[in-house]
């Protein structure tokens, strides 16, 4: 991973958002400028100088994954106590914070650092996520590898009598034997009317001939998170639910074609929600069609009408249309983008086509 390149884009950014330092508190944040994966520890950056503060549970891993980085280790005076000192010694008049910092959390570290000034500062860091390295390209292709082999497992294992609680085991099970570290997220197994509900937990419905299976699952590999959407039919669904698939599969592909390297958040929503307007389900466009992943499964950009965020080549972003309609069912495809110079390329090698089982 670029570590180096990392911290001197984020040296930059500091210089632009005229801040001293940036204190950063949320832990995917640290672990991509830093390396570290432990569950507690901030980054305090100055334009010169980057530092891990973590306490003494993480002293030897902390030293093992972040290769010559400077490491603070605590002893119980906690971490933000620790950071204020040296915020105070290094004489720093404006110190940036993340937004997503807690207020109690807020208000403790104001409270120790009078009169330095606090500068609340957004997605400086989760910008720079934004474009992926090489290695984290290749982390979210083995995660999505093993997405797919559960995929590939499903079609065997969906058979009539199975509820969604144990299809869901199924496919994370499937997952972890592919070699997944663990779940990307808690798996969305629908079958039948409950595929209306766009994030369904799996209850024990029983899966019968004329549903329809929708599985939203991904496994997460080296820190990395999949996410694949697909819909099948367990023996003939309804013919509405055919057309959907079309409509969800064009609006996906429409979705796609325009995610290119510069273009706006808001242009593939645009693509992908007028085809699902011009078949007439406009009234069943219930949520953006795509988010970024990678160390998060939900991060920047998210894909918002009219946003104007500028996609960089080396996005992953999903894109992921739905149509829902109580009482039928619904669909919903979705991919892994990796947006590229020479336009996007989706990971999954899983079929789109509407399989029936
Ligand atoms: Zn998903
Ligand atoms: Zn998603």
């Amino acid at each position: 991973m670029e570590y180096t390149r990392r911290r001197e884009q984020l040296a930059k950014r500091l210089q632009q958002r005229g801040v001293d330092a940036l204190l950063v508190t949320h832990l995917p944040n640290v672990r991509y400028l830093s390396g570290f994966t432990g569950s507690h520890a901030a980054v305090l950056a100055t334009s010169r100088a980057v530092v891990l503060l973590t306490d003494g549970r993480y002293a030897d891993q902390a030293k093992n994954e972040t290769a010559g980085l400077h490491v603070v280790i605590t002893s119980g005076e906690g971490l933000l106590r620790v950071a204020a000192d040296r915020v105070r010694s290094l004489e720093l008049a404006r110190l940036g914070f993340e937004a997503t910092m807690s207020y109690s959390a807020f208000t403790h570290l104001a409270g120790m650092l009078e009169p330095t000034e606090l500068v609340a500062t957004h997605g400086i860091v989760e910008g720079l996520r934004m474009r992926k390295d090489p290695d984290e390209a290749a982390a979210l292709l083995r995660a999505q590898a093993c997405t797919d082999a559960a995929f590939d497992r499903a079609t065997a294992f969906l058979r009539k009598g199975i509820t969604e609680r144990e299809a869901a085991l199924e496919l994370e099970i499937a997952m972890r034997r592919a070699g997944a570290d663990d779940v990307a997220f808690a798996s969305i197994v629908a079958f039948g009317e409950n595929a209306a509900e766009p994030h369904h937990a799996p209850t024990e419905r029983v899966l019968a001939s004329g549903d329809v299976v929708k599985m939203d699952f991904g496994a997460r590999v080296d820190g990395y998170h999949a996410d694949m959407t697909r819909t099948v039919e367990m023996g003939e669904a309804a013919g509405e639910l055919q057309t959907i698939h079309d409509v969800v599969l064009a609006a996906h592909e429409a979705g796609v074609a325009s995610l290119t390297a510069g273009c706006r958040a808001g242009e593939p929503e645009a693509a992908a929600r007028t085809v699902v307007e011009q078949a007439g389900y406009g009234q069943r466009w219930m949520h953006p069609p795509g988010h970024g992943v990678g160390l998060e499964i939900h991060e920047a950009p998210v894909l918002r009408r009219d946003d104007s965020t500028l996609i960089p080549a080396g996005a992953m972003i999903t894109i992921e249309p739905g149509i829902y309609v109580p009482g039928l069912g619904g669909v919903r495809i979705e991919d892994i983008i990796h947006v590229t110079e020479d336009g996007p390329v989706p990971l999954p090698s899983a079929t789109k086509q509407l399989l029936r089982l």
